[in-house]
């Protein structure tokens, strides 16, 4: 056997747990057709969303809804070829966002985002990569009074409620705060506790680095040709044939192509999402703004400004369509003083959704030696270094930090 256990997928999720396997004196290899965090661990917004404490339900006021339905909100748009095969998803979606049920879910997540800053200062720290994230928090913004009245008065509570910190910044107090935004926002949340990343990719690349110095082993390789074999799983890679008596499934969105063909139904699918950077013409943003009634976010990154849009439904593999970029990037263009854009064409990324918006962490039910890390939703670069730990616990038989029940992989059936 060449290694105690193989990681497949090397985004912020798999390289988190392939670098608590190895603190924990394991032979690890990890394995990606890519480099580490080069796809949706790469261009997301950024966020270290210690503040989500309620994770994104399925809407259900009316207003919403016709806004949905209409479809032609900046938030949401779907293609309609790809509404059959997305269905039954949905309507589980829209069961589970039910409030009760949607309260569940808040309070299952609950330890694992309460940990989330803390479990990536760690490996920051350890990964030389300070310079790579502010403590900046981030900030929440309405453009109606009165939204904005009630959404403060939420937060306000929310916060207390949970031990968070957060300001309320009238319109005046948001120019002085930012003062490259134009008119049109009547005030913001700045939600305090949550931290910032200027390029998430290389945040990755650095923990990948971390894994390597600590005697881990990177190989660039195919997922898909994963096979057991008695006692061992084998999977062909650049450097040869890699074996070990565990795997652990950490592919992101792409995590059913292997385990489908392994026999299990869970029901992950894709939300997408677009970003494109721009040279700010009036200054540089020193937090993340979340638009939250257009429903895009600006994040000052390494590499400019970066406008990342919100959910598109449309099938795997089907063309970007850009249609939410082009909507948004009407509206923040003179709001943000955003001037040319940088990449010759917009960067189309893939939410890891499941519809009761946990991911799967744990062992698979049917196979000895199979593991499971997927389905991270909106949360995916928040949650990858505490759900490594979480893991490695549950993989080396350490007492585990919280209940690991909430994320196994039988819930659904
Ligand atoms: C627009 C947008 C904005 C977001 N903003 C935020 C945010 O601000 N904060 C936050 O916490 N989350 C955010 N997210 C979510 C977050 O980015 C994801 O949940 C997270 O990156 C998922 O990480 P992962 O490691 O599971 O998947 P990935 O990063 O996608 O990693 C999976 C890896 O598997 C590899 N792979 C796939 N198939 C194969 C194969 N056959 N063989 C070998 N390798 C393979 C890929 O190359 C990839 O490296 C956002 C997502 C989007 C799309």
């Amino acid at each position: 056997m060449d290694f105690d256990v193989i990681v497949l997928g090397a985004g912020v999720v798999g390289v988190s747990a392939a670098l608590h396997l190895r603190d924990r004196g394991r032979r690890v290899a990890l394995v990606d057709r890519r480099g580490p965090g080069e796809e949706t661990s790469y261009g997301n917004a950024g966020l270290i969303e210690r503040s989500s404490v309620m994770p994104y339900g399925f809407p259900r006021d009316v207003g919403t809804l016709l806004r949905y339905a209409r479809n032609r909100s900046t938030d949401l748009y779907w293609d309609y070829r790809a509404l059959p095969s997305y269905a039954t998803w949905l309507a589980r979606f829209w069961w589970e966002s039910s409030p009760q049920r949607h309260a569940a879910a808040a309070r299952d997540m609950l330890p694992l985002i309460e940990r989330s800053v803390a479990e990536h200062d760690a490996l920051v720290a350890r990964a030389d990569a300070t310079s790579l994230v502010r403590a900046s928090g981030w900030l929440q913004a309405w453009h109606t009074g009165s939204r904005f009245e009630t959404e403060a008065a939420h937060a306000e509570r929310t916060a207390r409620e949970h031990g968070l910190q957060v300001a309320v910044l009238d319109a005046a107090a948001l120019r002085a705060r930012e003062p490259s935004l134009g008119q049109g926002f009547a005030g913001a949340l700045h939600w305090l506790d949550p931290k910032s990343v200027a390029n998430p990719g290389a945040l990755v690349a650095r923990y990948a680095r971390l894994f390597a110095a600590q005697g881990g082993t990177f190989a660039t390789g195919d997922a898909t040709t994963l096979r057991q074999a008695g006692e061992a799983w084998t999977v062909q890679t650049a450097q040869g044939t890699l074996s070990a008596r565990e795997v652990v499934i950490a592919l992101g969105p792409w995590s059913d192509t292997v385990f489908e063909p392994l026999g299990y139904r869970i029901p992950l699918r894709a939300k997408r999402g677009y970003h494109m950077h721009y040279r700010p013409e009036r200054g540089t943003l020193s937090a993340p703004v979340v638009d939250s009634e257009r429903g895009y976010v600006i994040a000052p990154m390494e590499q400019g400004a970066r406008l990342t849009t919100g959910v598109e439904i449309a099938r795997r593999g089907s063309p970007p369509t850009g249609v939410q970029l082009a909507r948004a990037e009407a509206i923040a263009k003179p709001l943000f003083g955003l001037g040319e854009r940088i990449d010759p064409t917009p960067w189309l990324g893939m939410r890891p959704c499941t519809p009761d918006m946990r991911p799967v962490i744990g062992p698979a039910p049917r196979h000895r030696g199979l593991w499971f890390a997927f389905g991270h939703n909106h949360h995916g670069l928040t949650l990858g270094p505490v759900t490594g730990r979480l893991l490695a616990e549950m993989m080396t038989g350490e007492p585990t930090f919280t209940d690991p029940r909430p994320w196994r992989a039988g819930r659904f059936g």
